[in-house]
């Protein structure tokens, strides 16, 4: 088997896991929905987006990055980063890319139509990290593909954003009851579960703000972080429209795009 797809699937599965623990132990709010119904309605979602992603997105993604490393081509090259230099600037920088990817799909109608999917979500925990459009998904791996010839990432650089950028999704989309004054600690570094609950928050101070994933940097940078001190400001998630038993829906779901 392909290590980097192994080593994907088993940091997934070991977060997802022991999330859903803690989460159990710990939750912060109450789930409007059933815990067992999210889990399987959100991993059905997670399966078959990961089967149509093999299917559509693998050839671009290594088709660019075989180009970049025969050719040598990427901002990376220039600059001459190697061995774990490397990998650690390809983390910082996809992570940066990640950001305006999340802004773009917020600012552009066409792209949040596909990304309003993944904010109908009523409630907030570590499954809501596996809820996302296909539409979503294929456009940010061709946008991907771009950046792939842009920067001339090594595979191990892009394997090990691809496990942090998908672990930190599972952490800061999570139902822990984590205190605010550690949660204030962390965000200086990493974006967290308040951090990112507030991103979904309906609350007037939480709309438009909190994009970035892993490193919380971004959003101080570029001026977009809110700090949500107050409980009332997270208290309620989701969108205005749709509300309600149809974004628990698959139909519903698929649709959220043309409708
Ligand atoms: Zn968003």
């Amino acid at each position: 088997m392909n290590l980097p797809f192994f080593f994907r699937a088993l940091s997934y599965f070991v977060m997802f896991g022991t999330m859903l623990l803690l989460e159990k132990s710990a939750p912060y709010t109450e789930s409007v929905w059933q815990k067992r119904f999210r889990v399987a309605f959100h991993l059905g979602i997670s399966i078959a987006n990961s089967v149509l992603l093999y299917l559509i997105i693998t050839w671009p993604l290594f088709a660019s990055l075989s180009y970049s490393q025969t050719n040598l081509i990427g901002i990376r090259h220039i600059m001459g980063l190697n061995g774990w230099n490397e990998v650690v600037a390809t983390l910082v920088v996809f992570d940066l890319w990640d950001y305006w990817m999340h802004l773009a799909n917020h600012r552009i109608g066409f792209l949040w139509r596909f990304h309003k999917a993944h904010h109908s979500d009523m409630d907030l925990d570590v499954t809501t990290a596996s809820r996302f459009h296909i539409g979503e998904l294929v456009i940010s791996g061709l946008a991907k593909s771009v950046m792939i010839i842009v920067w001339g990432p090594s595979l191990l650089g892009l394997a090990v954003f691809d496990i942090m950028l998908t672990a930190a999704s599972q952490f800061h989309h999570c139902n822990v009851n984590i205190p605010f004054d550690m949660q204030t600690t962390m965000e200086k570094i990493v974006v967290t579960p308040r951090m990112h609950r507030c991103h979904h928050a309906l609350s007037k101070g939480c709309l438009d703000a909190n994009f970035s994933s892993i490193l919380s940097f971004w959003d101080r940078l570029f001026r977009s972080y809110h700090l949500a001190t107050e409980k009332l400001e997270l208290e309620k998630v989701g969108l205005f429209k749709p509300r309600g038993p149809e974004t628990m829906k698959i139909r519903a779901f698929l649709m959220t795009p043309f409708t």
